[in-house]
């Protein structure tokens, strides 16, 4: 059977089946679920392939593109595993400013590319996410705040559908998947194999301001922040860090940063003028401010800061519109109980909220918290997912719900999108994957 595919086929058993299985994985917290055919595809035709071999079988398909899932969503019991980290490929068009990629492109290594055209895509944050599952689920990329998630500037996709068909997936032509790809993430009943993307004049200016307070200062600094939310330009991404050990100060530590992507330094300092106005600013224990970087800069940065290779990661989030006032005691008990280095809190003050295309991405709130635990032994699992889901949980009340890409559902099933879009997603599912030969979420909300 591997003879009719470019890539691999590793069936339970087989030698490098394990290594298949773990492939492209970037949690080190690889959860003991066992596909049980992992298909390497190693192009279009494969994927097209595997996914008419897995209807012959009566298999299952959950599909990876990057790995970075922090719940492995990807890894499921029996069914086959359609690993598309593999189709690497992209092509520019610098005057259109378009581009298309293959789901297993890594963000970063796009924009690298881009950065020679003056151009530019809202990737992640970090260095290695893959674009695959990241478009699917929404995308928080650079600038976002301003452009929308990164599915915003997705203008069409080609999936391999239930009925092992490739399609071409635009607003005119099969709009209803084109609508879907745009946000369902790990709920889309389909193989996307190749992405089309608007791209963005690259920002001449990437400048950023850190401040680092004490966190006997968490009332006055995330109060300070939520009450300048309003005010702050959408080319800013400003973010609030909750973590020990920063710069040398045991913690846990407040860092509080402003990266802005903007047309000239002027208008980069205008935007960074904002994070002055703290009412303790003296009492900074670090203040670096207006610093002209780059975005890889900043990559590097966060890499070294939040991404630690060979770790076990678990991450849980939520969208809120509640005040300071009303987060405030729950965000001192995570600080009193933060694990070591890299766990972190996050806060990104997001809203208002965007005015975005009709799409299945529809959550986005004033404020994103996202909490993750960092830890190395297996022995500590438990300890540190029930640290964070238990966390969320008691923030439930405050939440209007979660982003995909921080997504727990099998450990705290929560809504993720508008209850209308909801339903439509189900209603299209049942209409083009009738059998549920995809997977889909690992848990809903009651
Ligand atoms: C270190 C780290 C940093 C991160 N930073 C960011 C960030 O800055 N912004 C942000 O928004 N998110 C971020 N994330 C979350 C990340 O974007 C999501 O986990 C996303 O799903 C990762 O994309 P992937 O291709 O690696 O997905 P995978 O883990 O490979 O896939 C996730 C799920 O998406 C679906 N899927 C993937 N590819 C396909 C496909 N081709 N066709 C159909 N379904 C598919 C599958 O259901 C799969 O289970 C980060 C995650 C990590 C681990």
């Amino acid at each position: 059977m591997s003879d009719t595919f470019d890539g691999a086929v590793f069936r339970r058993g087989d030698p490098g089946y394990e290594e298949a299985r773990r492939g492209q994985m970037w949690n080190a917290c690889v959860p003991a679920r066992f596909a049980q055919v992992v298909v390497h595809a190693g192009s279009e035709r494969d994927a097209v392939n595997a996914v008419r071999l897995a209807k012959h079988e009566g298999l299952r398909i959950a599909i990876r593109s990057g790995g970075h899932s922090w719940a492995a969503n990807f890894l499921r019991d029996g069914g086959m595993l359609l690993d598309l980290s593999r189709l690497q490929e992209w092509s520019i068009n610098i005057h259109a400013r378009t581009a298309w990629v293959r789901p297993g492109v890594i963000g970063s290594d796009l924009n690298r590319a881009l950065k020679a055209h003056g151009l530019f895509f809202p990737t992640g944050h970090c260095m290695s996410v893959g674009l695959g599952g990241f478009l699917l689920q929404g995308g928080f990329g650079w600038n976002s705040r301003l452009w929308g998630p990164a599915c915003a500037s997705v203008t069409a996709v080609d999936v391999v559908t239930a009925d092992g068909e490739l399609l071409h997936a635009n607003a005119t032509q099969n709009s209803e998947i084109y609508w879907a790809a745009r946000g369902s993430g790990p709920g889309f009943f389909g193989a996307v194999t190749r992405f089309h993307l608007a791209l963005r004049p690259r920002p001449k200016v990437m400048m950023n301001s850190t401040y680092l307070y004490p966190v006997e200062l968490l009332e006055e600094v995330f109060g300070w922040a939520a009450a300048i939310r309003p005010r702050l330009p959408r080319n800013m991404e400003p973010l609030l860090f909750l973590r020990r050990d920063l710069f040398g100060h045991a913690g846990p530590g407040i860092l509080v940063m402003g990266p802005t992507m903007a047309d000239s330094r002027e208008e980069a300092l205008a935007a960074l003028a904002l994070l002055e106005t703290c009412p303790v600013l003296d009492r900074a224990l670090r203040r670096e401010v207006n610093v002209e970087t780059e975005i890889e800069e900043m990559i590097a940065g966060g890499e070294e800061m939040l991404y630690w290779p060979n770790r076990r990661y678990a991450a849980d989030n939520m969208w809120t519109n509640a005040s300071a006032r009303e987060l405030l005691p729950e965000m001192h008990r995570i600080a009193s109980t933060l694990p070591g280095a890299p766990s972190h809190m996050m806060w990104i003050l997001w809203g208002p909220a965007l005015d975005l295309p009709d799409m299945a991405f529809s959550m986005q709130s004033d404020i994103y918290v996202a909490l993750y635990s960092v830890w190395e032994s297996q022995a500590q699992d438990a300890v540190h997912q029930t640290w964070v889901r238990d966390h969320m949980k008691v923030l439930e009340p405050l939440a209007s719900g979660i982003q995909l890409a921080d997504e727990n559902l099998a450990a705290r099933p929560f809504r993720f999108m508008s209850e209308e879009n909801l339903k439509r997603l189900d209603r299209l599912r049942a209409k083009y994957d009738p059998q549920g030969l995809f997977h889909s979420y690992m848990a809903l909300p009651a």
